[in-house]
């Protein structure tokens, strides 16, 4: 469905491998969990305090994620860390879980292509 998941898991490693992740904006990262989406498919839950990216790029290294959540002790909501992309085929602005999601095709759009109801512009006009 995203366009994001287009990646190959060789990809995705030497991504993470080249990039390090900024985890400074989590305060005391080694007192969250962290959850992530495998490309193999199934959630995995973090076991082990991270520290560091380089400890959380060592976790990745056997299930690439697709798409990581964060969650602290004092609250089990998860922080969306992923964006998406617009639902409409010539946009490609981007989107979050905050965004709207229609009802029918389950896609997320930008504030300019969101429906006027549950369902988006396409969905809506299906008989
Ligand atoms: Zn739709
Ligand atoms: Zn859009």
């Amino acid at each position: 469905m995203s366009r994001i998941l287009d990646w190959s898991e060789d990809e995705l490693s030497s991504y993470y491998l080249d990039t390090e992740i900024d985890l400074s904006w989590i305060d005391k990262s080694s007192r969250h969990q962290f959850r992530w989406k495998s490309l193999k498919g199934p959630w995995i839950t973090s076991d082990r305090r991270i520290s560091s990216s380089k400890k959380l790029i060592e976790l990745f290294s056997n299930s690439m994620p697709t798409d990581v959540y964060v969650s602290t002790s004092s609250s089990s909501v998860p922080i969306p860390q992923s964006v998406d992309i617009c639902g409409e085929i010539n946009c490609s602005k981007n989107v979050t879980a905050f965004d709207f999601r229609c009802f029918t095709c389950r896609k997320r759009f930008c504030d300019a292509h969101k429906g006027t109801g549950i369902d988006c512009k396409s969905c809506e006009n299906l008989p």
